[in-house]
């Protein structure tokens, strides 16, 4: 059984209730976790203060990199470890597991080197003032983090608050908690103080609910879903505390007819359906040049039916999806799309060793998908892919933009000035050309526009925000 992880030791929900563990490949639980309550986030909150006032703002920038840095050379040496939790929790094949973990001791990696240069400025104002900024921390953020990347986000929201002289209270997704757990016990072992970082269990709606209003927390870094995020945002609001919201997708991939189709196809494969389509920045429409619509959709189509989907274990190409509900969201859609004849032109292929008690979706190609109906216009969440054809420029950019969402947009073109054109006209956070994710760099902030959230995570950038600016104006003589 898995117990909360506060002030650096295991400890039992007030609660005194539990929620199973679910193995996405066989729908069977095989561990328990805490079913948090208020309370327990209380505990969790006064422990990060405790340390943020006694122990964590007083050490210096450069050993709070020092610290980063062994625990990010502590998550490399339990990779195994990580890869085989995650994967069991999460239902990601083996390399993909194994990529998160890798990605979450780079995390720390970058952010252990940022700490001590994070500098303010200085400002040229008038004769006998001087004028200066400093970039402060907030104090105690909380981390409301979804299931779907729980390493790669951990890492990303909570390696750059505490590289900002932040300590953290982190509310995992309740499907997937496990490595959490286990990273946040590996920073005692390397020496992070007690309260530093916090990890509390259970559900949204009772532990994050909490978190959010919680009045100790300065600072609300949320990944998950549009209508969470708007939740979150309105109870901040009522005491108003800064919030990050990294939402939902429905991100193009568009290519013109000048494209590398030879580089083009295998990125817009794995595009949809890493993590079994679950991406919030997965590229689940293709928009694609009308010139080369028949040839292309053949081509996607045989690469489509090659596609393998197993349990996690075996490392496929796809594994299961994370629930059943999740499984039933992603039925729903295609029920619709054959409803409103939306023709397939491929799926992948489930092998027969997935138990029928897994949560196994098919990868499917739909085509001319209409740009209003739901597939064109809402977050699936799992491997399925609508193609459209436009006719020049002006439409390519007028579909890509026709949703709630920006969050990232793929162009594939040889052209090096359309390059630039559509890389301006598209409303998203990231634009990838001829690539997409950049092999997925910590170094690249991230985040979205319109529906898909503001602020930034990753890179450099996301310092700013785990942090507040104090403008000190000192008048001389
Ligand atoms: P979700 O919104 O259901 O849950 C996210 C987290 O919020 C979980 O920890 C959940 O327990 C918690 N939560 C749920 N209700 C809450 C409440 N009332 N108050 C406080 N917390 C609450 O999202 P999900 O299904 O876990 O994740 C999938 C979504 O996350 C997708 O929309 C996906 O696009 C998005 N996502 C975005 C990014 C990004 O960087 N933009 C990355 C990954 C996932």
């Amino acid at each position: 059984m898995q117990l909360h992880f506060i002030a650096n030791a295991p400890v039992p929900s007030t609660s005194g209730r539990t929620i199973p563990v679910i193995d996405p490949s066989d729908g069977q639980p095989f561990d328990d976790i805490q079913r948090g309550t208020a309370d327990d986030i209380d505990a969790a909150v006064h422990a990060a203060r405790q340390c943020y006032q006694a122990v964590w703002h007083k050490l210096a920038p450069v050993e709070r990199g020092r610290l980063l840095q062994k625990l990010s050379a502590k998550i490399l040496e339990h990779a195994d470890e990580l890869t085989t939790l995650e994967q069991r929790d999460c239902g990601k094949p083996t390399r993909q597991a194994r990529a998160d973990a890798v990605a979450l001791a780079r995390y720390f990696e970058f952010y252990a080197g940022a700490c001590d240069k994070l500098h303010g400025e200085t400002i040229p104002y008038a004769d006998g003032y001087s004028v200066l900024t400093w970039r402060e921390p907030h104090g105690v953020t909380g981390h409301i983090i979804p299931w779907n990347y729980p390493m790669q986000i951990f890492g990303r929201s909570v390696g750059g608050a505490l590289a900002a002289g932040n300590v953290c209270v982190v509310k995992p997704a309740e499907d997937a908690c496990l490595s959490l757990i286990r990273v946040a016990q590996l920073a005692a072992e390397v020496g992070f103080p007690a309260g530093a970082i916090n990890i509390v269990t259970g559900y949204g709606h009772e532990v994050g609910d909490a978190l959010a209003r919680h009045p100790g927390i300065a600072h609300i870094s949320f990944t998950g879903s549009p209508q969470i995020g708007t939740l979150i945002q309105q109870v901040a609001a009522e005491r108003h505390c800064p919030v990050t919201l990294e939402l939902g997708g429905k991100s193009p991939q568009i290519i013109f007819a000048d494209a590398d189709l030879d580089a083009a196809v295998p990125v817009v494969i794995n595009a949809i359906v890493q993590n079994a389509g679950q991406t919030c920045s997965a590229g689940s429409r293709v928009l694609i040049d009308s010139l080369i619509y028949e040839p292309l959709l053949e081509r996607l189509g045989r690469a489509f039916e090659a596609l393998r989907v197993g349990p996690a274990a075996m490392d496929l190409d796809v594994g299961p999806l994370i629930r059943q509900s999740q499984q039933q969201r992603v039925w729903d859609f295609l029920s619709d799309a054959q409803v409103a004849g939306i023709p397939m032109v491929a799926q992948g292929q489930i092998v027969d060793e997935a138990p029928e008690t897994g949560f196994y979706q098919a990868p499917t190609l739909l085509r001319d998908v209409p740009v209003t109906h739901r597939l064109a216009q809402e977050e699936v969440f799992g491997p399925v892919l609508s193609a459209m054809a436009f006719q020049d420029e002006d439409h390519a950019v007028e579909l890509a933009n026709a949703t709630q969402f920006g969050l990232v947009a793929g162009i594939w073109t040889r052209d090096g000035s359309r390059q630039f054109r559509i890389a301006k006209r598209v409303a998203s956070g990231q634009v990838f050309i001829n690539n997409y994710g950049a092999a997925g760099g910590v170094e690249l902030p991230f985040g979205g526009v319109k529906s898909s959230g503001y602020g930034r995570e990753k890179g450099l950038e996301a310092l700013y925000g785990f942090t507040t600016l104090k403008t000190v104006a000192i008048r001389h003589g």
